[in-house]
């Protein structure tokens, strides 16, 4: 089968096209004929090294597709089943994966392999960080950074399904636009303004209950800085670089919380993957959450998604179209 393949780290050019054997079905596991890998940043840390992963490696942390075989042991599952996952060690840039059935779902017949390969990983992620890192209230004021991105467009519609008053950053007017038309009411262009002082007039003074931070270096400070009293700082990512270490002290100005929350410590059992890809199903089909593709690129052209992705080009989510 045709699959990208990492042999060693570094830029997007590692990404190596390959032929390399179909996986063969395992005892407690699916095989997944792909229709639709999603492209992730995490992908690019993986590719980076950022990221430890054994090498060769296949990348992409989530796809969508029909079951072409059950291994022994597994219920509930049966070939022809379309189904979206999350995957674990080995990767979704294929034309075939090995799926733990843990972390895979039977899609709903109103949502197709490319929505449910496009919403999955950052729904979930949308979703646990705003009801679950904390939980967003109605009235609250949270700012989200990226707000046109894959995760952070997703973050801002849930927050505005729960009540709350939601501040976007980006870098462009054209993001600005993809940010709002999301139901972010206020824009801070990050890259010219200061956020901090634009968060203080557009809240009264007050700063934001929960900033949701995926930037993390570059943004750290002025997330911090952006907080109320009682405030909660969620870094959940490193799109410009991890952030420096802390000193855990800075936390007392205003008894902050500081939590750097992973979508997979919200999902480790079977019960906690199908309760939250339940809620991310019932979001879409609400209409509370939209999923907007930036661009679908073929297998061959991983290497382009990455540039694309780590250019800041992009707006919502790309994805690998693979048959
Ligand atoms: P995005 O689609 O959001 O793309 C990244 C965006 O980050 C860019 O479009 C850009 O928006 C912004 N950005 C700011 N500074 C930089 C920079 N120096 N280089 C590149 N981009 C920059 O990607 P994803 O939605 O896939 O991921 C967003 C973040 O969420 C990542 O940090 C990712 O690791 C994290 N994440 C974490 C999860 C977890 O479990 N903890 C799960 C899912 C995602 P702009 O041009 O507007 O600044």
């Amino acid at each position: 089968m045709k699959s990208i393949v990492v042999e060693k780290n570094g830029g997007p050019e590692v990404l190596l096209l390959k032929d390399v054997p179909k996986p063969t079905v395992k005892p407690g596991h699916i095989l997944v004929k792909n229709s639709y890998a999603g492209v992730n940043y995490i992908d690019t840390y993986f590719r980076t090294g950022l990221y430890k992963g054994e090498l060769p490696m296949v990348l992409g942390k989530e796809g969508a597709g029909v079951i072409e075989e059950v291994g022994e042991g597994v219920s509930g599952l049966k070939p022809g089943d379309r189904v979206a996952y999350l995957m674990g060690d080995s990767g979704a840039y294929a034309e075939y994966a090995l799926v733990n059935p843990s972390f895979a779902r039977v899609l709903p017949g109103g949502i197709s392999d490319k929505i449910g390969a496009a919403a999955l990983l950052q729904g979930m992620t949308a979703y646990c960080l705003a009801a679950k890192a904390y939980a967003v209230k109605g009235g609250d004021w949270v700012l989200v950074h990226a707000a046109a991105g894959g995760t952070g467009r997703l973050i801002v519609q849930v927050c505005r399904a729960l009540g709350a008053n939601v501040i976007g950053t980006v870098s462009t007017e054209e993001k600005a636009e993809v940010a709002r038309k999301a139901g972010a009411q206020h824009i801070i262009y990050y890259t010219r303004e200061s956020v901090p002082e634009r968060v203080k007039e557009i809240t009264s003074n007050t700063g934001v209950r929960v900033v949701y931070d995926g930037v993390g270096k570059a943004t750290f400070q002025a997330s911090f800085d952006s907080l109320a009293r009682l405030g909660y700082l969620i870094v959940f990512g490193n799109a410009s670089g991890k952030p420096d270490p802390v000193d855990i002290s800075i936390l007392a100005k205003g008894n902050i919380t500081l939590m750097r929350p992973q979508l997979y410590g919200f999902i480790a059992t079977k019960e906690e993957f199908d309760e939250v890809t339940d809620q991310v199903f019932k979001l879409i089909e609400a209409g509370h959450l939209t999923i907007e593709v930036f661009k679908e690129y073929p297998l061959a052209d991983a290497a382009k998604a990455h540039i694309d992705l780590e250019g800041r080009k992009t707006t919502g989510k790309l994805l690998i179209a693979i048959q």
